[in-house]
């Protein structure tokens, strides 16, 4: 049995109580996939186009999200902030984003006053951090966040993989050299690679060289291979490298030692991307720090996205079937979904027990308690939600001997005592 990742456990809950229901019906104003599953599952709801409100279950499936990213954000040395919505417009005109940046919303109060609502963080982070540093012994430094970015997306049509509004980690590195940034730089690559592996991706996502904007040469996105994807990519399959169809030359392949005749189209999402951003954001606030000499110079930065959202959609698309969603057990809203079929007395006592001994156990279990629900309506549900296993009673399955397992990827179950349930279920450490 492969060891389980519960990441921050969350509670148990009986389906009767949760205030979100299903439904068969496919909302008319949605195209994408993702969407499309998570309104239908009662994960999210829609506010209007590229705005979502998250709703328990879809919540319960961006915490764990969180709690993996933050794991391994904590890992490589990074300081959690959470940093303001509101940003002042002076430190935007500063860096001349006010201006450059088209998709920025820009907000009046009464009296005229304007403020940007956060598309990203350098024009925040830089200044904060320019009150606690000045010595090359205050570096490396290494902040981040998990936090609701706004930006005016004009294509919101791709459900959680474009919103408008968004939740994003944001990462932002300071360095006193090139050397550390480097190194820093490689190991977040890594990073990267084991939170999409975590999330269960990892099999579809490659690093793929992106054009660095003016300064570096290149900068690296991770993309998500499916149809549904905007990008579109070129990979090779045997060393698993990819560039970015908009930085696609001669120059680019041979420099990264590769040839055309073995590079693979694709369509693919960008889930996270990373940034040699130099002195681009230090320089215009003047963040800077004396070296051993007392010589000054300018603090040098990377930067790191993820979008959640983007992510959680992303594993929507990739891994559903035409029932409906299947989530890896890392971020799975619960560990098993636990279905009473029928008005038999014994299966709702045998049931009730069993829901008691997993909660006290530790155990997420979704208990699909609700009376006057068809065994087939519950079976279907139970497919829609995804729930990596369903733990099915009945008055058959008493019968049989206990109780009917089957994992959502499974046609099949078999029936298992409630021991064997715990011990296929119990919490493992986390690795
Ligand atoms: P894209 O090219 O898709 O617009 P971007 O280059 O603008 O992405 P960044 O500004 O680097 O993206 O943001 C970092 C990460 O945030 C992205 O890799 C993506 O995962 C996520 N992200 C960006 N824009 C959105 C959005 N509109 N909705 C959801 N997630 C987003
Ligand atoms: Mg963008």
């Amino acid at each position: 049995m492969t060891k389980r990742l519960f990441s921050g456990k969350m509670s148990p809950m009986r389906q009767s109580k949760l205030f979100t229901r299903t439904r068969k019906e496919s909302p008319t104003d949605e195209v994408s996939q993702n969407a499309e599953l998570l309104i239908r599952g009662g994960f999210i709801h829609k506010e209007m186009a590229g705005v979502y409100s998250y709703l328990p279950l879809g919540l319960r499936v961006l915490k764990k999200i969180e709690n993996i990213i933050r794991e391994e954000m904590d890992k490589v040395g990074g300081q959690e902030v959470l940093m303001s919505t509101f940003q002042p417009k002076d430190n935007w005109e500063k860096t001349g984003r006010w201006e450059a940046m088209t998709d920025l919303y820009k907000v009046a109060d009464s009296a005229g006053r304007e403020v940007a609502l956060g598309p990203t963080h350098e024009e925040i982070v830089v200044p904060i951090l320019k009150n606690y540093v000045s010595s090359h012994k205050d570096f490396p430094v290494c902040i981040y966040q998990i936090q609701n970015k706004f930006r005016m997306e004009l294509r919101a049509k791709s459900g959680m993989l474009r919103g408008r509004e968004f939740i994003m980690k944001d990462m932002y590195s300071f360095h006193t050299s090139a050397e550390d940034f480097e190194k820093f730089y490689s190991q977040m690559q890594d990073t990267y690679k084991t939170i999409f592996s975590r999330v269960g991706i990892g099999h579809l996502t490659y690093m793929t060289f992106a054009s660095g904007g003016t300064f570096a040469k290149y900068s690296h996105e991770f993309q998500t291979i499916t149809p549904m994807g905007e990008d579109v990519i070129y990979l090779d399959e045997n060393t698993g490298i990819a560039i970015n169809k908009e930085v696609l030359d001669s120059e680019v392949i041979n420099s990264l030692g590769l040839k055309r005749e073995n590079l693979v189209e694709h369509k693919a999402i960008e889930v996270g991307n990373i940034f040699d951003l130099k002195t681009k954001y230090s320089k215009p606030f003047d963040l800077s720090f004396a070296d051993e000499k007392g010589e000054k110079h300018t603090v040098l930065m990377g930067c790191y996205g993820i979008g959640l959202g983007r992510l959680l959609g992303t594993v929507v698309e990739v891994l559903s079937d035409d029932k409906g969603i299947i989530w890896p057990e890392s971020i799975a809203p619960f560990a098993v979904h636990l279905l009473a079929l029928g008005e038999d007395e014994m299966v709702s006592m045998e049931a009730n027990k069993i829901y008691e001994n997993l909660s006290k156990m530790g155990i997420e279990i979704l208990f699909d308690d609700r009376s006057s629900i068809s065994a087939g309506e519950k079976f279907s549900d139970a497919d829609l939600l995804g729930i990596p296993f369903r733990a099915v009673v009945s008055a058959r399955s008493l019968k049989d001997g206990g109780i009917e397992l089957k994992k959502r990827t499974e046609e099949k179950g078999k029936i298992v005592s409630e021991n064997e349930l715990l011990k296929i279920l119990k919490p493992s450490k986390k690795i």
